[in-house]
């Protein structure tokens, strides 16, 4: 327990490292090839060049046209967008829409903003593991529906939506289908075909590539309005000069992300899986959140009664350990995850709650040394705790 060990990095839901090969492509478009992509003479072909390259590599890894894929600055504009452009440009057939009660705030509270515009959102629930209720969402549907936004996995809990499943409801319905991809694009396959998605959104730094740079794939059937207003780039839809390095750097990561997604998948799958059953087995009244199986593979989501979260973390901290409590804070003077209140998870449980994410560098080394500390926190915090005396007084 007291040797000393680097940095151990559990928090790859939040950001990821930017892989090294993908610096090293970005390289040559800061410093060599740094033609605005618009620009007519030669030199700034090859920046433009390089900019198509990366959105047909794009499109090939979600079945789609090099056309449909826009690129935004992130996950966040991604997310804004869609749901700002059906708003714009289905307003005048319908106001209704529907989404799930755990999306990210970039869904939430562009959804909120939209109630406040006139429209009127629907927001289903989830049952214990996190999985959307669909008869809920079938029933929910009505005339002046106009989207259907429901996350492709959850950014707290993991948990993986039945999207083939919204895909084929939504189709059905004549209604626009977005699925925010932004935990899930670069971890499992996604088809936009086969699940019938007409709008995605993705953002590169969940998937080892850089920060501040994400895309929004449109369907080419779906009107889309312009998100900002300016020049003419990405067909008119969002201006402003293209970020050449962050558009390189995210295709060179989608592509190392795709060629290893089997691997990947199957590694960190297996890591779970350990990690979680030596924490269950070894700690008790720990408990672990969203569905066992159908989950993001990296995602461990625990609670661990009588322990406060904010102070586990810090503890964690003080040994080198990155993790988080989620999207929200936990610490009791600020709201809690609204992902685990819809899970109907007790307050008490909530505020108790970390999220440890792992990447294709974590090793079960790691995970066996983070066990040993989170064995040692927690017995030392409920020695302390005044709620697990009074639980076993007798
Ligand atoms: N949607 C989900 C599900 C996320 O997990 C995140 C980031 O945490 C976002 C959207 C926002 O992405 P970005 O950080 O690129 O703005």
């Amino acid at each position: 327990m007291e040797e000393s060990h680097d940095l151990i990095y559990l928090d790859n839901a939040a950001t990821t490292m930017t892989y090294k090969e993908v610096v090293d492509e970005m390289m040559d478009y800061f410093t060599d090839l740094y033609g605005n992509p618009s620009s007519v003479y030669e030199f700034a072909g090859k920046s433009r060049k390089a900019m198509e390259d990366a959105r047909s590599l794009i499109a090939d890894t979600l079945g789609a046209k090099k056309e449909e894929i826009y690129f935004t600055a992130g996950g966040t504009e991604s997310d804004n967008w869609a749901l700002r452009s059906v708003s714009k440009e289905f307003g005048s057939k319908g106001k209704h829409i529907i989404t799930s009660k755990i999306e990210h705030p970039a869904i939430m509270n562009t959804a909120g903003n939209l109630e406040e515009l006139g429209f009127d959102v629907t927001y289903v629930n989830v049952d214990e593991n996190g999985f959307i209720k669909l008869n809920e969402l079938e029933r929910a549907i009505r005339k002046d529906t106009i989207l259907i936004s429901v996350m492709a996995a959850n950014n707290e809990i993991g948990t993986l939506q039945p999207i083939r499943e919204i895909g084929r409801i939504a189709r059905k319905n004549n209604i626009v289908f977005h699925t925010d991809a932004v935990q899930m694009y670069g971890q499992l396959p996604i088809d936009v075909n086969e699940y019938n998605i007409d709008m995605l959104s993705a953002s590169a730094h969940k998937f080892h590539g850089p920060k501040g740079i994400g895309f929004l794939y449109v369907r080419e059937s779906v009107p889309v309005s312009s998100f900002i207003y300016g020049g003419g780039q990405e067909n008119h839809k969002r201006a402003g000069t293209q970020n050449v390095p962050g558009i390189v750097g995210m295709a060179s990561a989608a592509g190392i992300a795709h060629k290893r997604m089997e691997e990947k998948r199957i590694q960190e799958t297996w890591l779970r899986n350990y990690f979680v059953n030596r924490i269950l087995k070894e700690i008790p009244f720990s408990r672990l959140n969203g569905d066992r199986n159908r989950r993001l593979p990296g995602n461990v989501n625990i609670s661990f009664q009588f322990v406060d979260a904010s102070e586990l973390l810090a503890s964690l901290d003080m040994k080198g350990i990155c993790a988080s409590s989620g999207s929200a804070c936990s610490s009791h003077s600020t709201k809690p995850s609204h992902v685990l209140e819809a899970i109907g998870l007790p307050e008490n449980l909530i505020y108790s709650t970390i999220r440890m994410t792992l990447s294709e560098s974590t090793t079960k080394e790691q995970l066996d040394y983070v066990v040993e500390v989170l064995k040692e926190i927690s017995s030392e915090y409920r020695e302390n705790s005044s709620e697990y005396a009074e639980c076993f007084a007798f």
